[in-house]
């Protein structure tokens, strides 16, 4: 049973299921051109999302070969999975802002076992247990990694332009960088009164920037070549600020539901990552590695219940939070420890 919902002003969703995730869906929106619908993102690449899709359009008396153009909110495969499908039966173009293109364009290449082992060998410089380390190592050395999500995605045709309206015949989308959950997401700003004549500044497509009722992934970019460079957390707050000031009618995420007063959310988010940096400093009385770190975090649970594949992402958040009190001169490395730890100054 697929969901789809009218939002008015020639806007639906459909919500596209992500197997096996807790997410549930993503919800794919239908915007209504003067040329033919546009979707904003695509879902995930498995035969039973892209049934709901194609039963979501149908819902809405279209189908697959009438979309006219996909804009990305950034690279994830339960946003980007099913693009080059909606290509190869449409012919639409894929516009993806091009740090995340970079991104596509790495992955794509990159052989199961090679991106195991970079995994492996990422985990052991933050100091991952053998234990936790142990079964990647016989999965990278099984020669029986099977592909992973990613790996064969869609190089997009077009680049989003920071700032500037998209080619949307009759509407008016402009693009809104707001890098923090990977380096080149966007929310798209749809610059036109709300149908329902709610108060505000249009509507927001917010992508994982902006979502009701979870606080997006905040890791460092995975990028093998950065070790020391970028520093997503701060990206984040300041596309936050940034999508706080824009005082949108109603906010349009690509997960859970619509929902209005962005800047209440904007708040409550930055607040959010300033108690986390504030735990993360007081944890660093004591030297840690970004595992050590990770481990005595506040998760949604206890990290003895946590899987395997989440403390990875988990780890990930905790070395941006990490990156960022450095950046803050509020931490550094300890010297001479290997694996790195970290301690506050
Ligand atoms: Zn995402
Ligand atoms: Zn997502």
């Amino acid at each position: 049973m697929t969901r789809t919902t009218d939002h008015g002003g020639g806007v639906w969703s459909i919500g596209v299921p992500i197997p096996d995730n807790p997410l549930g869906h993503t919800l794919v929106y239908v915007v209504d051109t003067d040329r033919g619908p546009v979707l904003i993102d695509t879902g995930w690449d498995d035969p039973s999302s892209w049934d709901a899709l194609s039963a979501g359009l149908a819902a809405l008396g279209l189908a697959v070969r009438d979309v006219h153009g996909v804009v990305l909110t950034h690279h994830h495969p339960d946003h980007h999975g099913l693009s080059g499908q909606v290509r190869e039966a449409s012919g639409a173009w894929l516009a993806m802002h091009p740090a995340d293109i970079e991104v596509v364009r790495r992955t794509r290449g990159a052989e199961p076992r090679v991106w195991l082992d970079y995994l492996v060998r990422k985990l052991a410089s933050v100091g991952a247990p053998d234990d936790h380390l142990g079964p990647l190592r016989a999965a990278r050395d099984s020669g029986r990694a099977r592909s992973l999500p990613g790996l064969g995605a869609a190089l997009p045709d077009r680049d989003v332009v920071p700032g500037e309206l998209l080619p949307l015949a009759g509407r008016r989308l402009r693009a809104v960088w707001t890098p923090g959950h990977t380096p080149g997401h966007v929310c798209l700003h749809l610059e036109e009164a709300h149908p329902a004549a709610l108060p505000g500044n249009g509507r927001l497509f917010s992508g994982d920037h902006l979502l009701p009722g979870i606080s997006p992934h905040i890791g460092l970019y995975e990028d093998p070549d950065d070790t020391a460079v970028t520093d997503p957390l701060a990206d984040y707050v300041d596309s936050l600020e940034r999508i706080g000031r824009l005082g949108a009618a109603e906010v349009l995420p690509a997960h859970q539901h619509a929902f209005t007063r962005p800047a209440d959310r904007v708040r409550d988010l930055l607040a959010h990552h300033e108690e986390r940096l504030a735990e993360l400093l007081a944890l660093l009385a004591v030297p840690l590695t970004p595992w050590q770190a990770a481990e005595r975090m506040t998760w949604n649970r206890p990290w003895a219940e946590i899987a395997p594949a989440s403390r990875n992402i988990a780890v990930s958040e905790a070395e941006a939070h990490l990156r960022r009190l450095v950046k803050l001169g509020r931490a550094e490395p300890v010297h001479g420890m290997e694996p790195v730890a970290y301690a506050a100054v």
